[in-house]
């Protein structure tokens, strides 16, 4: 599938999901997208992303914390349905804009962002 930001990745995919007409979400950050299409590129299978941009209203219903880097259009939460959660997060690792920013891992898959500075965290509650 062709994107319209970056070959594999579009601008409907990272949108605000609140559904409110009103929706004041932060722009979303290219240098976020520019490193998911590098991931995606060694990855070399489909990324779905889960969450993008958040508004704090969305933000406050899915239990995002309040300094979330989805306020700010620089996070995603991601999986790949080819890939373990950990095979995805090694693969994040290689990415220099994820490498030196944010990777948490969870149940579902990853999150990760480009804050500029590293933050890991490990939010799985069942562990292989
Ligand atoms: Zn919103
Ligand atoms: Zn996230």
């Amino acid at each position: 599938m062709m994107g319209d930001l970056t070959k594999n990745f579009s601008r409907r995919e990272f949108r605000c999901r609140c559904g409110r007409k009103k929706c004041d979400a932060a722009p979303l950050d290219m240098r976020l997208v520019t490193a998911l299409q590098a991931l995606r590129d060694v990855v070399g299978h489909s990324i779905d992303v889960t969450s993008g941009v958040r508004c704090r209203e969305h933000n406050r219903r899915v239990g995002g914390a309040p300094g979330s880097k989805h306020l700010e259009g620089i996070a995603a939460d991601i999986q790949c349905d080819e890939l373990t959660t950990l095979e995805l997060k090694r693969f994040a690792e290689e990415i220099p804009a994820f490498a030196n920013g944010g990777i948490g891992i969870y149940d579902w898959g990853i999150h990760v962002d480009v804050r500029g500075k590293r933050a890991r965290w490990d939010y799985r509650t069942k562990r292989k």
